[in-house]
């Protein structure tokens, strides 16, 4: 009985953690109590929901220089401790740039074997850096 007892209060180390970051505390929760060895480095090295949606949508997140809190890249002011903070620049569109030569290349008929390849590549590369950062 003590056995699973101490694994529902491990469990609540990754649900806090998850929960944290934006994700559901319940699953997270269960996941730490049934493998908290395996839950607890997942819990930790998973990026945050917010951080994950920044990365497809063009209005990114970014921390705010006082409190690090996770607010808006337009916003002028922090709306978790309403410092004043700069409007960042136009956000990047790196991953779109890089993809654009490709695209291009896919339109000449000639190169569009080696094209797709290109792009397939760029495609992998692009998702390899958006998983890394
Ligand atoms: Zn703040």
């Amino acid at each position: 009985m003590m056995i699973f007892i101490a694994a529902a209060l491990l469990g609540l180390i990754p649900a806090a953690i998850a929960q944290k970051k934006g994700r559901n505390a319940g699953t997270w929760w269960l996941f730490g109590a049934l493998l908290f060895i395996i839950a607890l480095p997942c819990a930790i090295l998973m990026p945050s929901a917010t951080a994950a949606a920044a990365g497809t949508t063009p209005a990114t997140l970014r921390p705010c220089p006082s409190c690090a809190e996770s607010i808006q890249g337009q916003a002028i002011k922090c709306r978790f401790c309403g410092a004043d903070v700069e409007r960042l620049a136009v956000p990047s569109i790196a991953p779109m740039q890089a993809a654009a030569p490709a695209v291009a290349m896919l339109a000449h008929p000639a190169a569009k074997a080696g094209g797709v390849l290109v792009l397939l590549l760029l495609l992998l590369a692009t998702v390899l850096v958006a998983v890394a950062a």
